[in-house]
């Protein structure tokens, strides 16, 4: 493994230098937590060592950055080992919390450090492996579904050209048959698109930035246009609060509750949807709330429906969909470290709930 250590007392410093260069890790040091925090953002790390006392950023401030940092960035797990002291002992709970794996109570036993880097190891190499499978399961779903994508374009086109020159030729039976192969082919070209967008989010690069959610809002609004117009909905927005964001999946997120909203309603309802949020000072988060008065969902499917491809109505109809939007939702508000929710709306309807953190003043402590 590739191991920082972060150490201000000398001795210390230089006796686990070499025991762990010497258990055949790649090991750099850092004289307190400020330096080891720089060598940190230099390269990549497998594993941290820190010390917890230690003056300027202490070994829990370490530890907060590298997990706020993993998060941010969605970067490689870091097992982190912290080593206390006895007195320290009893704040265990209040590293461990911070985001420490484990801990090694000073003066160390060598042969016990070495046992716990090892179960470090382990956990490094099982993240790193599952990490390698995602990532060739992607591919795999990708490549897979733009082969699958070729052969449908040349049914697609080619019945389509039959539909064109043989209608009224053939018997109605034959008309139907073309028509009904014609939307299967069509239903099935938005689910390789789904698929794809599944598989595919998050491989580009994310930006976060200020995002003004009111504006956000208009631009569906509009794209949404034309469902709007022919369910006659009435979309009530409260002025929202701007939140630090990637605005591009912010926008896929509304854009699925919001076109949702429209889509799960009863026949020739006019749907009212109405755009939410509160602020909650303890959690130092924003909740967002986006109702309808739809259809909506029992209470034991309000947790599958964040599932991939899980869908309470059949294909076609009036509730077409691949059942992607969802869990894309949910994929959103995680990389953003929120939580997202379904509760019955009042009287009728669905309720989303999502969280998303306040922004921090300019200012503001980040340690
Ligand atoms: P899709 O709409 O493509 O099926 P989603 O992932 O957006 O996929 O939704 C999954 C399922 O959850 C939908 O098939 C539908 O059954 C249910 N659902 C989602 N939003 C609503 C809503 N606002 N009201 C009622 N049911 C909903």
């Amino acid at each position: 493994m590739r191991i920082l250590i972060a150490e201000d007392d000398r001795a210390t410093r230089l006796r686990l230098q070499t025991l762990v260069a010497q258990w055949g890790h790649d090991v750099v040091a850092g004289k307190d937590g400020e330096e080891a925090w720089a060598l940190f953002g230099e390269s990549a790390f497998d594993c941290v060592i820190s010390d917890w006392m230690m003056p300027g950023l202490t070994g829990i401030d370490v530890v907060k950055r590298i997990r706020e940092a993993q998060s941010r960035e969605q970067s490689a797990y870091v097992y982190l080992l912290l080593l206390t002291s006895q007195t320290e002992k009893e704040r265990l709970v209040e590293g461990m919390e911070a985001g420490a794996d484990d801990f090694v109570t000073k003066p160390f036993d060598t042969e016990e450090l070495r046992v716990r880097i090892r179960a470090g190891q382990r956990i490094v190499d099982l993240e790193r492996r599952l990490a390698e499978r995602n990532r060739e399961l992607s591919t795999f779903t990708s490549v897979a579904s733009h082969d699958l994508r070729e052969p449908l374009r040349t049914i697609s086109s080619f019945l389509g050209l039959l539909q064109r020159k043989y209608q009224g030729k053939l018997d109605a039976q034959a008309d139907e048959y073309i028509g009904f192969v014609l939307d299967g082919a069509t239903r099935m070209r938005h689910l390789i698109t789904d698929l794809l967008a599944y598989a595919r989010f998050g491989s580009s690069e994310e930006t976060f930035a200020p995002v003004d959610l009111n504006q956000l809002v208009d631009e569906k609004l509009q794209l949404l246009g034309r469902s709007i117009e022919e369910s006659q909905a009435r979309i009530t927005c409260q002025p929202l609060p701007s939140v630090e964001g990637d605005r591009t999946q912010l926008s896929q997120l509304l854009q699925n509750l919001i076109g949702n909203g429209i889509k799960y309603r009863e026949q020739d309802a006019q749907p009212a949807i109405e755009i939410q949020f509160d602020t909650d000072e303890q959690a130092d988060a924003y909740v967002f709330s986006v109702s309808d008065d739809g259809i909506g969902i029992p209470e034991e499917h309000r947790e599958a429906v964040f599932e991939p491809f899980r869908r309470l109505h059949g294909t076609g109809g009036p509730y077409s969909g691949s059942g992607v939007g969802l869990s894309i939702c949910r994929k959103v508000i995680e990389r953003h470290g929120g939580r997202i929710w379904i509760e019955p709306n009042q009287p009728r309807g669905t309720r989303f709930l999502f969280t998303l953190p306040r922004p921090k003043p300019p200012n503001g402590n980040d340690a």
